[in-house]
């Protein structure tokens, strides 16, 4: 291909090396490497990238800051837009959103706008810039649920307008899927996620880990008797769902959700930590989107042989083409066109297998993709010790159910507006997974950000 058509490559890990630990698959650019690929932007005037990114980033901007070697101006231009710019720069779906619009896709490569971001935000840190300083502080205090991107990004951006907020937390970390889904060879905790947690908290925002909404405290008590003025829900979507297929109750069946708490949040990868995990050597991982691929990685790197179970095929497979790449380099063996029908078990309940049928690609259904039916007679088993079932999540009902008069949809979602996260309930906002059910980091703070503009001008408007 011509110069200028074909993107600057970034360094990763070797697949044959980083399949047996848990460090940063990728290792980005450097600043030499920064700025020959910012080069490649063409500075647009109607730049479709911005149109293409959930929080808006200048992205002409900062990359041409990239491009003169002004780090510090660029990170500058990131973080008005955004407060997590060196986690959206490793687990942000660009391919489907600003470098899907970029006009250097339509003849080559799009510019590698997301490793450009990751490169300013991971330099930041490095020389210890912080984003600027919140307004001063105007009295009127905001109550957050869950420290998950829709939750840190409204915080943030209340704080910078001078309210006093507090994130109010389940777990005993912040950070929410951050945190404890995707795994650390992907987003690095101590040096990534705590530390944008932490500029979060530069601003002058508090978490309170360890309460549970809904049973430590209700939403109508921190309106009525805590002196909060208005709520933004940012609870997220982390309740498994299962397939209901005979066997799912045995030993060794995990929800993707648990396999990766107990692996990220509880560090029970590292032979410091007394958590315990499920170190099949044969495990099968049923699903094909991101969390499929991150729970079948973590379990190749605990030693696992891993297949990954799938009805449909390569073609409709949700994940990230990236990251259904890195599994297959990294050994992850992919049965497509099959469905599990049951899962096998000894006498003392421990699953020892996995019966399957082979299916085919039928008349397009409801969400366009083509069916998957069933082949008559054509069942087999694959035998493993360890099933890992990642079909989804949606929201849980504990605040739905305990905060009266907000109203959700059949699939016990948060009814919201997209404009402002505005809810049924007065004072009461809401975004990201709660409310879209599972979707994704950008969408989740963008969310976060209307929810916070909406709030604002709730508050604003009570006074005037
Ligand atoms: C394994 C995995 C991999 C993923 N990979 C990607 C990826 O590569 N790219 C991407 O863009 N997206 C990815 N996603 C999706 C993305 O992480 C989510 O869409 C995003 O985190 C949603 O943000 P959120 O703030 O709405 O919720 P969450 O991140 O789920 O945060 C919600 C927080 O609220 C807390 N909470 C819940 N209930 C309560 C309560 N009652 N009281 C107090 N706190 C509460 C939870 O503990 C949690 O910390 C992945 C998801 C998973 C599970
Ligand atoms: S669309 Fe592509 S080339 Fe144009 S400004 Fe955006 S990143 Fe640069």
């Amino acid at each position: 291909m011509a110069k200028g058509l074909t993107r600057v490559p970034v360094r990763e890990q070797d697949p044959k090396v980083r399949a047996t630990n848990f460090d940063e698959v990728c290792l980005g650019y450097n600043k030499e490497e920064a700025m020959e690929e910012a080069s490649r932007c063409l500075n647009c005037k109607n730049a479709k990238c911005i149109t293409g990114c959930p929080v808006n980033i200048n992205i002409p901007a900062f990359i041409s800051q990239v491009k003169e070697g002004n780090i510090e101006e660029a990170y500058k231009i990131i973080s008005e837009s955004s407060a997590l710019p060196a986690v959206c720069g490793r687990v942000c779906p660009q391919e489907s959103q600003c470098e899907g619009k970029c006009i250097r896709g339509i003849k080559g490569d799009p510019v590698s706008i997301g490793k450009l971001e990751r490169f300013v935000a991971d330099w930041a840190k490095e020389n210890n810039i912080k984003p600027a300083a919140p307004a001063e502080k105007n009295g009127h205090k905001v109550a957050v649920i869950g420290s998950g991107p829709a939750g840190l990004t409204c915080a943030g951006d209340l704080a910078r307008l001078g309210y006093e907020v507090t994130i109010f937390e389940a777990l005993h970390k912040a950070g929410g899927v951050l945190s404890y889904g995707i795994p650390e060879f992907r987003l690095p905790k101590d040096k990534v996620v705590a530390e944008e947690i932490e500029n979060v908290k530069s601003l002058g925002v508090k978490i309170e880990t360890n309460v549970i909404i809904g049973k430590s405290v209700t939403i109508d008590e921190l309106l009525q008797e805590e002196g909060f003025e208005a709520v933004f829900i940012g609870s997220g979507a982390g309740l498994p769902m299962f397939m209901g297929i005979p066997g799912e109750q045995a030993n060794g069946v995990f929800s993707a959700n648990e396999y990766l708490t107990r692996n990220n949040l509880m560090k029970a990868y590292r032979d410091d930590y007394d958590t315990p995990i499920a170190r099949g050597k044969k495990v099968a991982v049923v699903g094909g989107g991101n969390v499929a691929m991150d729970a079948a990685r973590t379990a190749l790197r605990l030693g696992a042989e891993v297949h990954i179970i799938y009805r449909r095929s390569e073609a409709e497979l949700p994940a990230r083409v990236e990251e259904v790449h890195h599994a297959k380099e990294e050994g992850v063996i992919f049965d497509l066109l099959t469905n599990p029908v049951e899962i096998l078990t000894n006498e003392n309940d421990w699953v020892t297998g996995i019966r399957c049928i082979r299916m085919e690609l039928g008349e397009p259904d409801a969400s366009g993709r083509r069916r998957p039916v069933e082949i008559p007679g054509s069942e087999f088993e694959i035998e493993v010790d360890t099933v890992i079932m990642s079909l989804g999540t949606s929201p849980n009902p504990l605040i739905s159910s305990t905060t009266y008069g907000l109203d959700v949809n059949r699939r016990k979602c948060i009814i919201a507006d997209e404009e402002f996260g505005k809810t049924s309930k007065e004072g009461v906002y809401a975004g990201g997974d709660a409310v879209t059910g599972a979707a994704t980091v950008i969408l989740a703070m963008g969310a976060g950000k209307a929810g916070a503009k909406g709030i604002d001008a709730y508050i604003k408007g009570k006074q005037e």
